[in-house]
């Protein structure tokens, strides 16, 4: 059985994560909290149109995960790796509605905020956009097509983001051939190569570089938005070298877009990283512009300074850069 001890869901409890079940979580993520009381939105807002106030910020596995990364700022501490997860999980059903259900828990209070927009906060009650970005990695659930598919289906929703660290191409193929594709369709690239993935990431895998270069080979038949987040950490990641090798594998997999995102200095990943490693959108916009110096069909869309992020498209893509 996949079930979190109870250490752990105290631990997850204390940091603000909403348990749901035996291995998910909801959280309220810091621009939802903010665009309810109009104090700003998230970039993905801005630049694809998704609502801030309506995000429902989940993880099906929120303490399992294949990679032990530098630069996350989750409790990774607390993470197990990948084994055993092949027993009994939670119904897809049961780990949705106890989501929604402790998610407008954790709202409650801005009901009765003095600074919270009336018509938001009754919004906010109802997600219409899913990240399932939350903790730990969503494709070790072997129930994701399924999950997907129902949130896709509720009545509310308009979009579905998934972030995966590439790991399992198998479980991302299995999206794509059950019809349960995301919108948009994220996978992090934390190193433009295998000795600095190793060193960066830290994956439970031996063959962890090639199962994320195999994700990167099959998704290019994938119909949904795909995007490229490369975590620009300064000094570790961002030389000339790396902006060459970073854009060889961009013109590789040929996402439609690419967010190159300061890493930032917060939560747990400051046991493991410097205050130095964090870039200022100066920085950046200067590595994106290095990248694109190798790299040609794309060009710079949109950046913004809140989240340190330059976001590139595919001059080739089909998709618009708002979906809403
Ligand atoms: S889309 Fe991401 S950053 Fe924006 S509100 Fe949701 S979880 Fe937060």
């Amino acid at each position: 059985m996949v079930e979190l001890d109870e250490n752990t869901r105290r631990n997850f409890t204390s940091k603000h994560y909403r348990l749901v079940g035996r291995h998910s979580a909801v959280e309220i993520c810091s621009w939802t909290k903010k665009s309810i009381t109009d104090e700003g939105v998230c970039y993905k807002e801005k630049f694809y149109g998704v609502h801030s106030h309506r995000c429902a910020q989940v993880a099906p596995m929120v303490a399992w995960c294949e990679q032990n990364c530098m630069h996350c700022w989750r409790p990774m501490e607390m993470f197990r790796p990948p084994t055993n997860i092949n027993g009994e999980v939670d119904e897809p059903d049961v780990i949705i509605n106890g989501m929604i259900e402790q998610r407008k828990k954790l709202l409650l209070g801005f009901g009765g905020n003095a600074k919270s927009n009336r018509e938001k906060y009754g919004e906010s009650l109802e997600p219409d956009h899913w990240a399932i970005s939350l903790s730990g990695e969503a494709t070790l659930y072997p129930r994701l097509p399924e999950l997907i598919r129902r949130i896709t289906a509720l009545k509310n929703t308009k979009t579905v983001f998934l972030v995966t660290n590439g790991q399992e191409p198998e479980m991302l193929q299995r999206l794509a051939d059950e019809n349960a594709l995301p919108t948009q369709l994220y996978v992090s690239l934390i190193a433009p190569n295998e000795m600095l993935y190793k060193r960066l990431a830290l994956p439970f895998y031996k063959d962890g570089w090639e199962r994320l270069m195999r994700t990167l080979m099959i998704w290019r038949t994938f119909e949904t938005r795909k995007v490229i987040r490369i975590t620009q950490i300064k000094g570790m990641n961002d030389n000339e070298e790396s902006a060459r090798q970073f854009a060889g594998i961009i013109s590789h997999a040929q996402p439609d877009f690419v967010e190159i995102k300061a890493y930032m200095f917060l939560g747990y990943s400051r046991k493991r990283l410097m205050k130095e490693n964090m870039p200022s959108m100066k920085d950046v916009e200067g590595f994106a512009g290095r990248i694109l110096q190798h790299l040609s069909g794309y060009s710079t869309v949109d950046k913004d300074r809140a989240s340190l992020i330059v976001l590139l498209r595919n001059d080739t893509t089909k998709f618009p850069t708002r979906i809403l």
